[in-house]
């Protein structure tokens, strides 16, 4: 599954993925346990981030 991104900044389409874990994760409001990795893909020329998603939304239902 391959998607042309392109970077708003620079147009590159060299982008990649990368993930916000551990302390870095999304966690609901007021709780301790509930959280999910977020994805962000960022432009491998220039570093801007074209996205993030939260990896596992159903947890904070
Ligand atoms: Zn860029």
């Amino acid at each position: 599954m391959k998607i042309d991104r392109v970077c708003v900044e620079c147009n590159s389409t060299e982008t990649k993925m990368g993930e916000f874990k551990g302390y870095g994760a999304l966690f609901k409001k007021k709780a301790v346990i509930t959280n999910s990795p977020v994805d962000a893909c960022f432009c491998l020329n220039c570093g801007y981030i074209l996205f993030l998603k939260v990896r596992n939304p159903e947890n904070f239902i």
